[in-house]
């Protein structure tokens, strides 16, 4: 493998440019005598610094309509958010809402490189906090884990746990994750499937691992990264790897064969998009990796029992779980997850011992202990609100409903006033600036309809 990093430090040479107005020593010497330092000129806008380049593509997409106003750009570019998560939400899907994650964080020399900036370190330690906010409001009842790859070893810098707030923490310290070395992709993995081995089939185990390096430095020895595949499809772990240098062949291996997803970042952006990707909730498989097996085993069961294609129908799995009883903050005691003197905490319903926060796997009796606003909350995925349909201007003409907004009563703007060139139907955007739930006919204006579907996860409209 080693024998792909002079390809690697090719491309980064004529693609990257821009690379050399960088200030601070370049992230590799080789760079730096080639180019001839700072002052390479290029042909670029002498007033402009590299690290503002990446801004330039957002003043592009912009443009002013004829009242000189920039509300119909900005109006546009947040409708083709919505209709991104549109299309994902309206499969049909069993999902799994109990989730436990392992974020296995690439943290070699690589990491310093400057094509994303100001470094791919920072750029992914920004994006990782906010894609864990982001996924326990999306999971309430999941759990996540932090595994750091560094000098060919990996270590586990959080353990598997339910609260945001500790692990929000440890990422914002930045001298623990110092990166160095290169990475072992198969410790990493190993580490992952030991810190995942007691936890029941019945929860959906993934990891999600931010791939810098082009190569892993694996230990020499009987076992190797293959082995390691086999563990991991065998313990149906589904590994999903997001590699910012390029496409590695082990890697598109792996997540293919645990049904995971295999992406490469084409930049910052599309480095977003891939995580993001991977918040909402997952089908479940029955036999990993064949996912398309479930909806077959789905219809299959619907129309006749015995269902001959698709595999076994999924059954309605029961699961054990625990309200527990919150402590007052009182005086410390001793925890069982921790082993430390704590104020406040939980008890566990079946067997007394005191833990830190839930949702969580009590440590003594292994009961998953959850509270029940974290299970209300995983409702959102199992009925969702299904997505406003787009009112043409015909239609509005037609239909003499309200002029304002069922959620927030703002006015809709005048349909006669909208010229019929001008507002075209794109990627979802409704021309009149109204959506329609099909359920109760109320129509929404767009801030509503993202509020609700985002925020809100009912409609007000049906609600009354
Ligand atoms: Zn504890
Ligand atoms: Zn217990
Ligand atoms: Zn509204
Ligand atoms: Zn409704």
């Amino acid at each position: 493998m080693p024998s792909y990093a002079p390809a690697a430090e090719e491309i980064d040479d004529d693609d990257f440019i821009d690379d050399d107005d960088l200030p601070g020593p370049p992230s590799r010497s080789k760079k730096g005598g080639a180019s001839g330092g700072k002052s390479g000129g290029k042909g670029k806008d002498p007033g402009r610094h590299a690290w503002e380049a990446e801004y330039k593509k957002s003043w592009d997409i912009v443009q002013e309509d004829e009242s000189g106003s920039l509300e119909s750009a900005v109006e546009s570019l947040l409708a083709r958010g919505r209709r991104k998560r549109a299309l994902m939400a309206d499969t049909p899907l069993r999902r799994s809402i109990i989730r436990h994650m392992f974020i296995i964080m690439d943290l070699s020399e690589s990491m310093m490189d400057k094509d994303y900036r100001p470094t791919r370190f920072e750029v992914v330690l920004g994006y990782l906090r906010s894609y864990v906010v982001e996924w326990f409001d999306q999971n309430p009842l999941g759990q996540i884990g932090i595994i750091i790859m560094r000098d060919r070893l990996s270590e586990v810098l959080v353990p598997m746990g339910g609260n945001p707030q500790e692990i929000l923490s440890v990422l914002s310290d930045k001298r623990r994750l110092e990166p160095s070395g290169e990475p072992s992709l198969q410790n990493g993995l190993v580490m992952a499937k030991g810190g995942m081995s007691h936890l029941p089939t019945t929860s959906s185990l993934e990891t999600l691992i931010v791939f810098s390096s082009i190569s892993t430095a694996d230990p020499d020895g009987p076992t190797t990264i293959h082995n390691v595949l086999e563990d991991l499809v065998e313990n149906k772990i589904r590994t999903t790897i997001l590699s910012l240098a390029g496409e590695i062949k082990i890697c598109r291996s792996i997540s293919e064969r645990t049904g995971g997803k295999f992406g490469v970042a084409l930049d910052q952006d599309h480095l977003k998009d891939l995580m993001w990707e991977t918040i909402p909730p997952p089908a479940t498989t029955i036999a990993p990796p064949i996912t398309i097996g479930v909806r077959n085993a789905l219809s299959a069961a619907g129309k006749n029992a015995s269902g001959s294609g698709g595999g076994k129908a999924p059954n309605g799995d029961l699961m054990v779980m625990g309200f527990p009883i919150q402590l007052p903050l009182g005086g410390e005691t001793l925890c069982s997850c921790h082993g430390l003197l704590k104020r406040g905490g939980y008890l566990c319903p079946r067997c007394g011992s005191k833990l830190c926060d839930v949702p969580t796997d009590c440590e003594v009796c292994g009961l998953m202990v959850v509270s029940s606003p974290h299970l209300a909350r995983s409702f959102w995925f199992l009925f969702p609100v299904a997505n406003y349909g787009v009112l043409h201007i015909e239609d509005v003409m037609e239909s003499s409903k309200s002029h304002t907004c069922t959620g927030c009563d703002v006015e809709f703007p005048d349909v006669s006033t909208i010229e019929e060139g001008v507002a075209q139907v794109e990627d979802g955007v409704s021309p009149t600036g109204r959506y329609r739930c099909a359920k109760c006919q109320n129509d929404f204006c767009a801030d509503c309809d993202l509020y609700i579907h985002d925020t809100l996860h009912t409609c007000p409209g049906c609600a009354q």
